[in-house]
């Protein structure tokens, strides 16, 4: 007997039959004797519509009334699923984040949970029931709902199978595991057995939606045992594996990861004094605008040119504050892009080769791509370049790599 926490997104909830499915895969697990724990996501496209109808409304919405209101996604699916399962002979009861209770701090919109209180759910298990719980949502100390950010279901589900030391952590998706880049933008992408902590981290950071990134911290501090599959098929899915991979022979990139989320400001001009990158980007912090590439140029005659990127719908108010800085140094222009993007090579086996960078730079080169911003870890080079040639380099790479899937291996 095993204790499972498993979580469903919102395709493989999205229609009453793909509910009546999961509750027969649930069944499976139940009849073999395992505690299932289930957190559920939304219906997809429920979040975005949400959304959509308080945009109608309000042109800056109170992150309290956006809480309240994108919950109702979770409650809907929790109750339909314990339903199905109900009709199933399987005893169940649906929980709201703040029933369980998960405990989170007041931040609207981006919440972390910070305790987990397991009696309610652990008393339902021990009575043969299993306990169907919404994702994504909490309450803070003031008894207000809070939400954990986009896809925080999965955090949900990691943090739960942490505080009732679950056996294993089971995310279901639309796809059968994590792939070595995204499946939908490269037809030959190979799904990896197994992929470290460490490399799931920095994907799940530079772009890789299939996991929150909250939901890897989570799971490598608290050491969860977490595998990420499909919910229309069987099979094997893929394993976060807990060990470091110290494998010599572990292929140098593992993956690549990709993000169009990013936009650039340019401050050129500014005096080469002291302080100036804490002037510029001071302020931009203290927006709570966060920051992710910053790089400086050498200075000549005097001044120099600063560079950073943001998340794009922070761009106007980066760019606001910017020029305001720039008037205040005299500096000479600021100018901005919306159409970047981000993509990524991760790998552990990058620590122990040299000459990763050159080659991911002429593979780029041979397909007339320029890279407008270069930043490297331990374990991952990133390149920053225009929107518009991202799938051409994501491709370019996984080819030069060696990731593409022979057909040998996809038969
Ligand atoms: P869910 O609704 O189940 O949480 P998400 O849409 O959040 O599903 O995450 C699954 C999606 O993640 C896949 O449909 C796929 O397009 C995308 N994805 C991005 N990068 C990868 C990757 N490396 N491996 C697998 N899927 C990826
Ligand atoms: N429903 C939420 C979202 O769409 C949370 C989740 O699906 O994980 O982001
Ligand atoms: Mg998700």
């Amino acid at each position: 007997m095993a204790l499972i926490v498993q979580k469903y997104g919102g395709t493989s909830v999205g229609t009453p039959e793909r509910i009546k499915v999961v509750a027969e895969r649930i069944k499976r697990y139940v009849d073999k004797g395992d505690q299932v724990v289930v957190v559920v996501s939304a219906m997809s496209g429920e979040t975005n519509r949400l959304l959509t109808l308080s945009q109608a409304l309000s042109s800056q919405p109170d992150p309290r009334e956006i809480d309240v209101l994108l919950s109702t996604g979770e409650q809907v699916t929790i109750a339909l699923l314990a339903l199905a399962l109900q009709d199933l002979k399987v005893d169940a009861r649906s929980y709201l984040g703040s029933q369980v209770k998960i405990l989170t701090d007041d931040a609207h919109g981006k919440a972390r949970i910070k305790a987990i209180d397991g009696q309610a759910i652990l008393s339902d298990l021990n009575g043969g029931k299993v306990a169907v719980v919404a994702g994504f949502q909490g309450v803070d100390h003031a008894g207000n709902i809070t939400t954990l950010g986009r896809g925080g279901s999965d955090t949900t589900a990691v943090a739960l199978a942490a505080a009732l030391s679950a056996d294993e952590c089971q995310i279901y998706t639309d796809v059968d595991g994590v792939y070595t880049t995204d499946p939908r933008v490269v037809d030959c992408a190979r799904r990896l057995e197994r992929i470290t902590f460490e490399e799931m981290l920095e994907m799940a950071s530079l772009g890789s939606k299939v996991l929150q990134i909250r939901a890897v911290e989570f799971a490598g501090k608290y050491q969860v045992p977490l595998r990420v599959l499909s919910s229309f098929e069987e099979g094997p899915g893929t394993l976060i594996s807990i060990d470091d991979d110290t494998d010599m022979e572990a292929p140098l990139v593992a993956g690549i990861a990709f993000n169009r989320d990013e936009a650039r400001v340019v401050i050129r001009g500014v005096p080469d004094t002291p302080g100036v990158a804490y002037k510029v980007l001071g302020p931009v912090s203290e927006a709570n605008i966060e920051v992710d590439v910053i790089v400086q140029n050498v200075a000549a005659d005097g001044s120099t040119d600063l560079t950073y990127t943001v998340h794009r719908n922070e761009l106007e108010r980066a760019q606001e504050i910017t020029e305001r800085i720039a008037q205040e140094l005299g500096a000479r222009e600021v100018a901005v892009d919306g159409s970047i993007c981000k993509v990524s090579l991760v790998g552990v086996g990058m620590r122990s080769h040299a000459g990763i960078a050159s080659q991911m730079f002429k593979a780029l080169a041979d397909v007339g791509i320029n890279i407008d911003l270069i930043t490297t870890s331990e374990i991952k080079i990133s390149v920053v370049i225009e929107e518009k040639y991202m799938e051409l380099a994501v491709r370019a790479l996984h080819t030069a790599f060696g990731l593409d899937q022979t057909d040998q291996q996809a038969s």
